[in-house]
């Protein structure tokens, strides 16, 4: 019973909100008196769809449940903006007072910069994993590497809240001084100890495991044909890879030292392409561990690989709410059950980060997929513009990623999506999101289609296009793998 009402009780609120109440809603902006500084806003909402709906004297479209979505030009300081619907006997009309804003500036006065003398640092430590080392002392700034807990790093400065880190003598970068532990000052440096390099494996990964006197900061980054790691505050030393031999995964792996740096490079090159890496710290071992390619069934190419489906949004975050007053969190958790099932149906297995109404954090939504080895992380989403957008020009399926692994991953999820929904192209991005940036698994961020478009939004709310958007995605699944894995058996064309 539990679970029945599980899936149903969602499509019931779809439904019941589907339904529009015939006088005049509007569901955004959220509330008649606000401030935005944008050139225009945007109305969201519905009413009798025999009603004639104007908007500050301008004739409105309404579509045929009611919705109704309006560009509102705004002048500087207060607009007062009035919507008017009519229909028959019924009249409701509603005042807005919207007042525009200039755009928040961002200068928030310079901290000063404190240099120690050379050759001083603070030692410390990572607080936490997927600490990120950041270009500039800036919230914002390009994130250089992440860095797993307990990772030890020289502090030769600070300005405002974050500490500037020496990775070599020419190179800075700057971590949260909240994200740190410091331990006492010393006078030199303190360099790593590298002992042994050796390459193991199990049935999913390649572990490339380096015995270390402590945890040293490190970079890892995707090359052409697999990886290069740099492992800095390295001592000089004689790790020997010579005894290295290739593996199905692992063509070649060269290490160069780069003693006055005191910087050690692993050159990783691969078989195959990138199917998701990651780097850390255990038992006094640095290990970069790589995914290897799936072997897959010809006739059931999704058949015993992990798929992890994020359900965006959940209880009081809403996401994005369409003109009738349907939640994009619904929306979005139905196509990932719906998901599941095809999913299932192909032979995968699918772990979901969310099952209900709850709103896990999104790095516990990080942790479901990556404990459960899953080689694939869709986050579902439908998608809506920030104030200043038109939703009649910007709309249709958009897929996002972070790592250039991924891009091709995005693309066919975009491609197959645009063909088999007819939904217009709304590209395919970089975007760096807490659910876009894991190099394990392969993650991507899918946006179906627009909340805030009249039409799609109807699309949204039918039961066979988001059924047909879970299978869409369950055949761009089966195209990627196709396109690049290993087919077992024979007769596959
Ligand atoms: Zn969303």
């Amino acid at each position: 019973m539990k679970n029945y009402f599980k899936t149903i009780l969602p499509l019931l609120i779809l439904l019941a909100a589907a339904i529009p109440a015939n006088a005049l809603q509007i569901v955004y902006p959220k509330t008649p008196n606000t401030e935005v500084s944008a050139a225009s806003t945007f109305f969201v909402g519905n009413t009798n769809p025999e009603a004639s709906l104007k908007i500050n004297d301008k004739e409105v479209k309404i579509f045929d449940n009611g919705s109704f979505v309006e560009v509102v030009p705004l002048k500087d300081g207060f607009n007062r903006i009035i919507i008017d619907s009519k229909a028959g006997t019924e009249h409701d009309i509603m005042t807005y007072i919207i007042k525009r804003v200039p755009p928040k500036s961002l200068t928030i006065p310079e901290a000063e910069l404190i240099e120690f003398p050379q050759n001083e640092f603070i030692y410390a430590a990572t607080v936490k994993g997927n600490t990120p080392l950041r270009a500039q002392p800036d919230e914002y700034a390009q994130r250089i590497t992440h860095l797993d807990s307990n990772t030890v790093l020289m502090i030769n400065g600070k300005k405002g809240d974050f500490f500037r880190v020496s990775l070599t003598p020419e190179k800075n970068v700057w971590v949260r001084a909240d994200s740190v532990v410091t331990y006492s000052t010393i006078n030199s440096k303190m360099l790593a100890n590298i002992d042994t390099v050796s390459v193991c494996e199990d049935a999913l990964f390649e572990y490339i495991k380096t015995k270390i006197s402590f945890a040293a900061p490190y970079k890892i980054t995707e090359t052409d044909t697999g990886l290069s790691v740099d492992l800095y505050n390295i001592k000089e030393n004689n790790a020997d890879t010579t005894l290295f031999k290739p593996t199905s995964t692992l063509k070649s792996l060269a290490i160069n030292q780069i003693a006055p740096e005191n910087k050690s490079t692993y050159f990783v090159e691969l078989n195959h392409r990138l199917w998701g890496y990651d780097a850390y710290y255990e038992n006094g071992y640095f290990v970069i561990k790589i995914r290897k390619k799936p072997q897959i069934d010809a006739k059931q190419p999704l058949k015993g690989l992990t798929v992890a489906l994020d359900a965006g949004h959940g209880a009081d975050d809403a996401g994005a709410i369409g003109p009738t007053g349907v939640k994009e969190k619904d929306i979005n958790l139905d196509i990932a059950n719906r998901l599941k099932s095809v999913l299932e149906k192909a032979g995968a297995s699918v772990v979901m980060t969310r099952e209900d109404d709850t709103n896990p954090q999104l790095y516990d939504r990080i942790k479901t997929a990556k404990e459960s080895n899953a080689l694939f992380l869709i986050s579902l989403h439908a998608n809506a513009l920030k104030d200043g957008g038109n939703p009649y020009e910007k709309h249709g399926t958009a897929v996002f990623y972070y790592n250039a692994q991924t891009v091709d991953f995005a693309k066919i999820i975009r491609d197959t999506l645009t063909k088999e929904l007819q939904t217009k192209d709304d590209g395919v991005g970089m975007y760096s999101l807490v659910v876009t940036r894991p190099t394990m698994p392969l993650s991507v961020l899918v946006e179906v289609a627009y909340m805030i478009h009249p039409e799609e939004y109807k699309m949204l709310l039918d039961e066979k296009f988001r059924q047909k958007s879970a299978e869409a995605i369950k055949n761009a699944l089966e195209t990627y793998v196709k396109t690049n894995c290993t087919v077992s058996g024979t007769n596959y064309q």
